[in-house]
């Protein structure tokens, strides 16, 4: 199943023309070393065994698969249901590909684990990893993101990992990613750089990829067993795409199954506030790696904008660049204020509060649902919940 796909990237980590190292020799070295130390570890059944326990038992996985009827019922069309990532601990997917990464480092020795993060799941999810495995951890988080995500600053301070608060350029995502990389090039060969989703030079697209796609092998399974069908779309939020990678990657190979990813339009596509990096970006080199990106004439990537700090990055994962231009997967957008509508009517609806991220997945399936039959079934990835949020939203509706 998905053989085709799971054996990409190439050796030099290129699916496609996207991908690969575009960094200087030196890294390169790193990078190789990394790629080399995970193939090796990677398929141990030591390492094998101590993931799989720690997703089961420390995750909690499998994540449940639930049936949304009432929200169903309400758009009259398709029927929804939603991939539980939102129950695992720490609230989000990013768990899954965070221990991987902290047993990958522990088992090269490194001394320190070090990430930027946007919404603060990543920063929570790492510290996290790095508490239970006793690694040290820093994280950089931008002074815009710290004041919007004040339950997850929290948390990793809780969690002892050193947070580094951001104070250039746009002061969010972006330069977050800047700053730790900078720390990182002081000792990289005693740092590892635990990167957020499918991005960044080779391997990481291909690790995080790997430690996510449990969520749709899970979900394919799962699905089969309850409706004695695949699902006729599956979808999912994308920023880095780590999330959407995660689930998509078992359903590659079924040709009758649609994959949607949604990205982020922010105030409107014919705004410079969105961050709609495969519906309106341009192919170059971004974090190391080649992918669809916005950027100026001269390449320097655009400020981004989403309501979900976790889908505001200019860039996304090779991979999702390469199913974008074979066409296996259709890229889709939705606005905050169709995010935020989703947000609530998923909580109302369902008693289920979704990270905004995950909304805009919830928002687009919204939409589809009603143009589909009864008969027919969307499988959405609900990547994340929504209590770091939670303050956030009823601010801005003034609830
Ligand atoms: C970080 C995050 C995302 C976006 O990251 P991907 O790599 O695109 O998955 C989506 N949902 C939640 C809940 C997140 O925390």
């Amino acid at each position: 199943m998905a053989r085709q796909f799971l054996e990409m990237p190439n050796n030099n980590g290129y699916f496609g023309e996207y991908g690969g190292q575009i960094i200087p020799p030196e890294l390169k070295t790193i990078m190789d070393d990394i790629n080399d130390a995970y193939e090796k570890v990677s398929q141990t059944e030591e390492f094998q065994k101590e993931l799989n326990e720690l997703y089961t038992d420390y995750v909690g996985r499998p994540s449940p698969i639930y049936h949304a009827r009432r929200l169903s019922d309400k758009l009259g069309g398709a029927r929804i249901f939603l991939k539980r990532e939102d129950l695992n601990h720490t609230g989000a997917h990013k768990i899954n590909h965070c221990l991987g990464e902290a047993l990958l480092a522990r088992h090269m020795g490194k001394t320190k684990v070090l990430a930027e993060t946007g919404a603060g799941q990543h920063g929570v999810a790492l510290a996290t990893a790095c508490a239970l495995l006793g690694i040290d951890c820093e994280i950089h988080m931008g002074e815009i993101d710290i004041e919007k995500e004040h339950p997850n600053v929290t948390k990793m301070k809780i969690l002892g990992c050193k947070l580094v608060p951001v104070s250039r350029g746009t002061r969010t995502l972006k330069d977050a990613v800047d700053s730790a990389f900078e720390e990182y090039l002081k000792d990289p060969v005693n740092f590892f750089y635990a990167i957020g989703s499918v991005v960044g030079p080779h391997p990481f697209p291909k690790m995080v990829r790997d430690f996510q796609k449990i969520v749709g092998y899970e979900a394919r399974e799962q699905f089969l067993a309850k409706e004695n069908a695949l699902p006729d779309v599956v979808m999912a939020c994308v920023g880095g795409g780590s999330n959407a990678i995660g689930i998509f990657t078992a359903f590659l190979e079924d040709e009758d199954v649609r994959l949607i990813g949604v990205e982020p339009a922010g105030k409107g596509l014919d705004t410079p506030d969105h961050a709609a990096t495969l519906t309106l970006g341009t192919k170059g080199a971004l974090h190391g790696f080649e992918c669809y990106n916005l950027q100026d004439k001269d390449g320097t990537p655009l400020p981004v904008h989403s309501i979900a700090s976790g889908l505001d990055y200019p860039g996304v994962g090779p991979q999702h660049c390469y199913l974008k231009d074979i066409e296996r997967v259709s890229y889709q957008t939705i606005d905050d204020q169709e995010c935020l509508d989703a947000f609530m009517t998923l909580s109302r609806m369902e008693g289920i509060i979704p990270a905004l991220e995950s909304a805009h997945a919830v928002a687009y399936a919204m939409k589809l649902a009603q143009t589909m039959s009864p008969q027919e079934t969307i499988l959405i990835n609900l990547s994340g919940r929504g209590d770091k949020d939670a303050d956030f939203v009823a601010d801005r509706l003034s609830l």
